[in-house]
Formats: C-alpha cells, structure tokens, sequence
C-alpha cells in the first residue's frame, strides 16, 4: 500500500509538496479549512530572487527559478508563472553599498553567474529612470523577477488531483489521535483521515495548529504587511514600466509592474504580532494605511519614498487599490524545513518570512527528501552543489539571520 501523506494548508506551499509526493508515489491528501489560495498566497507581491545574503537559500532560490521557469513541464498548465525581469537592490549609503558588493561575491561562488554589482554610472545608463544623485550603486539579477502565484498553486494542485490526490477544502483540521509520539489520524470537523507523515503547511496559522497537533511551539510572528497599486501616468512609457525589474529603494520601498499600466509598491513597516488574527484581517486595512486616507497615509509615503530615487513614479496619477495579509516571520527570517522533534512524523515547512511565494518549489524539494528519508536530512542536491539545511533547522540558533528581507 503506497504511504500517506496529510498536507495540512493550500497554499503555494501546501499545493507544490502535494503534487511532489503524488508523483513520489505517496497517497496524498490535502486538508485545506477554507479554500485553496485563502491565505498569504493569495495576497503576495511574489517576487522571486536569487539575491539573498544566506547562501543556502541563493542555492534554494536558485533551484526555484528553474523550476518555475519549467513550470509547464513539471507541473502543466499553458502559463509559466515567472516573469524574469530581475531584481535591482539600491544603495545610498557606503557602509551598506560595500556589504552588497561582498555579498555578490558570496552569490557568485554560489554559482548565481549573473548577478552584477553596478556603480552609479553603469547603472544609470542601464536603468535611466533612477536618480543618480540618490544612490551609489546597486546589485541586479536579470533572471530574478515576480511570478503569478495563482497558476502557482491551481495548476499544482489540479496536477495533484489528476493523479489522484485527495483535496478536501472546507476542512480545517481541528484534532489529532495518536500514539507513542506520533499521530495516527488527522481530523477534521465531517472526516478522519489516517496518515503515515504529516505536513504542516499553514505558516502565519502554524502556531495554532501546533497546539492542535501536539507540536512544538515554534517562534513565528504573524506580522500585516500592505500593497498598493500606482497608476502609471507622465513621462514614464507603458512598455518601460512593464520592463522594470523588481526595484528596491535604499529605505526598504519597493516596486514592481503588475502591467503595463500599474505598479505595485510595497514597504514593511513596524507591525504588532497578531497571534490571533483571522480570515477577515488579512484584508482589514486600517485607515493609517488606505490610499483614500490622502498624504498622510503609509501607502503615499511609500510612493513618494520611491519618487526620491525614481523619480518618474513621482508623475504617476496616484494610488488606486491597498491589499493586505501576513508574513509569517522567524527571530532570523529563516523558515522552519524539517521534522518537529515533538511529533515524530510531522514535517513543519512554515515561518517563510516573507519569501514563501519564491520558496515554494525548493521548499517541495526538500519535503520530498525528508519525507524519502524518514528524519532530517543535513542537505539536499540543488543543481548540482549541495545545499545545507541547517540554517532552516528546527532548535537552530538564531545567529546569522538572513540580512536581505524587504
Ligand atoms: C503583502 C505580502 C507580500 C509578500 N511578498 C512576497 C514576495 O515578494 N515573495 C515571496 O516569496 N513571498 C512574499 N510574501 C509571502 C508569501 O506570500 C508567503 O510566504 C506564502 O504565500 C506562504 O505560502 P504558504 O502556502 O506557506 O501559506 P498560505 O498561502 O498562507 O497558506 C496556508 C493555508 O493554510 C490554511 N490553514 C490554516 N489553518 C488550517 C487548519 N487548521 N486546517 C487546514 N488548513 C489550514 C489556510 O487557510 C491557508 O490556505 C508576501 C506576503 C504578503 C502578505
């Protein structure tokens, strides 16, 4: 009999692990308690880089863009859900434009060829739309970009089912039954579902479902996080905007083309843990941060802060839509990849930080090897090097945490 996997959570994580170990020959089923895409994955700005300063995960991210690059191939669909039009980090100040140099170092040994530090006259040239006298340099990696995380996690979970997959929505998993340290059966409100291993994909819901199944209490904040949509207008061409790479302002504000004609601009800002937060606050926007609330809202100093360096968004028509949702963040900004030492056949992949979206297929990659072996692996094979896991480690400490979190 093939062994079974629960996977608890649909998102992009939830849905990519899925059809991973369907296609390992594991009887799959998916748990989701609302419905597919309910959370972060829904709400994300997806960008994808390569560009971290853990070189671990420049390997992990390295992996991810190749797969999502042959994402038809692995998966199916007739949309490939990566749009490489890179990633642009600038620097104003010295100290940390001389620390983003190092760091190309790092990324290059990583085997990231591509990726360039650019001082300020070659990157003007190349990007005329930032203001020189604004920066010092910047990194860029043309092959980085944004993906669309809907065809992410529809197609991954369609390609499940069509392989026979169990996917049950409306099931919010509420209870365990177990023994000696491990958990026999999952269960939901209208089903029981017997299991061999467990994958808790639920990341900013982790720590709740930790108490459900008997985890351990691992550290991850959810933390709002808000976008907003800018209308594009003034000297700045559709198909220059549509061209922009991922673009990240030295004050941490950030901006990508959804289209030809909208910008997407984000900017974290300093966020109370919500432990407890619920479906409907993913899309609570409070007022503080609503495009309508005029200049004084977060949303306007976020594209002003942008203008600073780029100035033709300064021409733009204005702020037109604010989305919202939850990071789920970690003391090193580190996500959580391995086994829980509470539960001997439950497999946490939470904590994202952030990056999930981009994490998704390295993240499905090292489900299948943990779930292969049985207990925690120290690496897994990405394209050839091998990429250490113990910075994704549960019990790990938080030392060297990952420095480049927008
Ligand atoms: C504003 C914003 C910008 C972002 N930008 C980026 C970015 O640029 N790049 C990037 O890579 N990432 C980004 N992220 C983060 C990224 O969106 C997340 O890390 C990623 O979507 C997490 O995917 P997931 O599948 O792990 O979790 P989710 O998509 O949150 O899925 C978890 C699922 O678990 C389900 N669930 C919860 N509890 C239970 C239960 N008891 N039983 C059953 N199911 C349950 C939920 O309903 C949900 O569907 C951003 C996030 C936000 C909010």
């Amino acid at each position: 009999m093939a062994r079974r996997a629960v996977i608890i959570g649909a998102g992009i994580t939830g849905a990519l692990v899925a059809w991973r170990l369907v296609r390992a020959g594991w009887s799959v089923t998916v748990l989701e308690a609302r419905h597919v895409g309910a959370g972060s994955s829904s709400r994300t700005a997806a960008g994808i880089r390569q560009q971290f300063s853990t070189p671990e995960t420049v390997l992990g991210m390295r992996y991810a863009v190749d797969y999502y690059r042959r994402f038809r191939d692995e998966v199916g669909g007739d949309t490939v859900p990566i749009v490489q039009n890179g990633y642009l980090f600038l620097y104003a100040l010295q100290e940390d434009w001389d620390a983003a140099k190092y760091r190309v170092q790092m990324q290059q040994a990583c085997g990231l060829d591509e990726v360039e530090a650019l001082e300020v006259g070659p990157l003007v040239r190349r990007f005329p739309w930032v203001e020189r006298h604004a920066v010092l340099g910047g990194t860029y990696c043309p092959t980085d970009g944004f993906l669309r995380p809907e065809t992410v996690y529809n197609e991954a979970i369609a390609a499940a089912r069509r392989l026979g997959a169990v996917i049950a929505q409306n099931a919010p998993v509420t209870g365990v039954e177990g023994s000696g340290g491990r958990i026999d059966t999952v269960l939901t409100p209208t089903g029981r579902y017997p299991a061999d291993l467990v994958f808790d994909c639920t990341n900013a819901w982790s720590p709740r479902l930790a108490r459900v199944l008997g985890g351990t209490a691992l550290p991850i904040a959810p933390r709002k996080r808000y976008l907003w949509m800018c209308e594009r207008a003034g000297s700045m061409s559709g198909e220059t905007l549509s061209g922009m790479p991922l673009t990240v302002s030295p004050s941490g504000a950030y901006c990508r083309p959804e289209n030809e004609d909208s910008l997407l601009m984000g900017w974290a800002h300093d966020a109370p843990e919500e432990p407890d937060f619920t479906y409907e606050d993913q899309d609570l926007v409070e007022p503080a941060f609503f495009h309508r609330s005029g200049p004084d809202s977060y949303g306007y100093s976020t594209w002003m802060a942008l203008a600073e360096v780029l100035p033709p968004i300064g021409e733009f028509a204005g702020i037109t839509a604010t989305t919202s949702g939850y990071y789920a963040v970690t003391p090193d900004h580190n996500p959580f990849l391995g086994y829980d030492p509470q539960v001997k056949n439950l497999v946490r992949l939470v904590g994202f930080s952030g990056h999930g979206a981009m994490f998704g297929p390295f993240t499905a990659h090292v489900a299948a090897a943990l779930a292969e072996a049985g207990h925690d692996v120290p690496a897994v094979d990405v394209l050839g090097h091998a990429a250490e896991l113990a910075a994704f480690r549960i019990g790990r400490r938080y030392g060297h945490g990952e420095k480049l979190v927008i």
